[in-house]
């Protein structure tokens, strides 16, 4: 596999600068990690070095375009790998703060039937540099503090868990972003949840219920099949019970299919025992599901249904769903 900027760790830097003095390795990790500079703009090295520097650690994306969405407070890149694959990152502005959205694969197996990656498929697993890659690109071009990382693009991420869980710690250790303001999202891949419980970073977790009972489950995320919601409830409580971490459901409110109120007392019976908080997401459109997202009325409703059963619940505000940025649309079709 070819070896990106961001694939060297502190060892792979050292043999790189060998014949150097050693305090080489640290302005280039500090270089590349804290002030997210290209080689070539690392004063501190000789110019010799950066242009050597600059042909070695070669980029692992290259920008394709770049979208900008509500008033600026929303871009979304498209990336080209080495080998012609393409990716997304989104990167959001709030008023005292910055997310970071990025992909944890070029496309995605799952096949969840709502989200475009999950239509258009698979083509292979990032590699941690080019995960780590999309946060450094994403803060270079932030206008505030990037606070938080969310695993939401495209992909699964504990279908990627070795790759995804070394960006975790890259990400935390060297990027200096606290495992709390890290979140992985999974469609529910219960060896994958007990893996993570086994972690030493109290990073947190999301889980994409969308469905409370397994025949609807089965049609919405087909993965439902081979973990259905009994495991994936117990894989959850012991996370819980294991980490004390939080824990969050998340639930794209599609009308007519997920939106009623029996769906609602389903979910908070799920929710409730496991002090589970809810996000709800109104549905973004995509070319291969005919079905619309629920009214911002019924909503509302849902969620009152929800907190008046116990369970905290918050409505996800849809970024960048006008340039085909929001959750579910990522697939970079240029
Ligand atoms: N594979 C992971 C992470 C990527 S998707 C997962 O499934 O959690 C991030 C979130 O966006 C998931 O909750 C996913 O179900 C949701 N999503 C996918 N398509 C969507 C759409 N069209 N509208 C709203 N949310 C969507």
């Amino acid at each position: 596999m070819t070896r990106t900027r961001y694939d060297h760790d502190r060892a792979g830097i050292a043999a790189l600068l060998a014949g150097e003095p050693g305090y080489r390795v640290e302005q280039v990790w500090e270089g590349l990690h804290r002030q997210d500079r290209d080689p070539a703009e690392i004063t501190t090295l000789p110019t010799a070095l950066r242009a050597r520097l600059e042909d070695t650690l070669v980029p692992g994306l290259r920008e394709v375009s770049r979208v900008v969405a509500d008033g600026g407070a929303t871009t979304k890149w498209l990336w080209e790998l080495h080998d012609g694959a393409r990716i997304e990152t989104v990167l959001m502005h709030y008023p005292d703060r910055a997310t970071v959205c990025v992909s944890t694969q070029a496309g995605c197996a799952m096949a969840c039937s709502f989200c475009a990656t999950g239509q258009a498929g698979f083509d292979r697993q990032l590699g941690v540099g080019e995960i780590v890659e999309q946060v450094v690109r994403a803060r270079r071009a932030a206008a505030r503090r990037v606070s938080n990382v969310v695993f939401m693009g495209m992909g699964e991420p504990l279908a990627n868990f070795d790759a995804v869980w070394a960006a975790v710690r890259r990400i935390h250790d060297d990027l200096g972003i606290g495992a709390r303001h890290l979140t992985l999202s999974t469609v529910g891949l219960v060896p994958g949840i007990r893996r993570l419980a086994a972690e030493d970073l109290p990073v947190s977790l999301a889980v994409s219920l969308h469905a409370a009972d397994d025949a609807l489950r089965d049609r919405l995320v087909p993965v439902n099949r081979r973990y259905p919601l009994a495991e994936l409830m117990d894989g959850c409580r012991d996370y819980v019970a294991r980490t004390g971490r939080r824990l969050s459901f998340e639930w794209a409110m599609i009308s007519g299919v997920n939106d009623r109120f029996e769906d609602a007392e389903r979910l908070a019976a799920l929710a409730r025992p496991l002090r589970a908080h809810v996000n709800l997401i109104p549905l973004n459109p995509t070319p291969g599901y005919a079905v619309i997202g629920s009214s911002a009325k019924r909503v509302r409703a849902f969620r009152h249904a929800l907190v008046r059963h116990g369970v905290t619940t918050t409505i996800r505000d849809t970024r960048g769903a006008d340039v085909a940025a929001a959750c579910g649309q990522l697939r970079g079709n240029a």
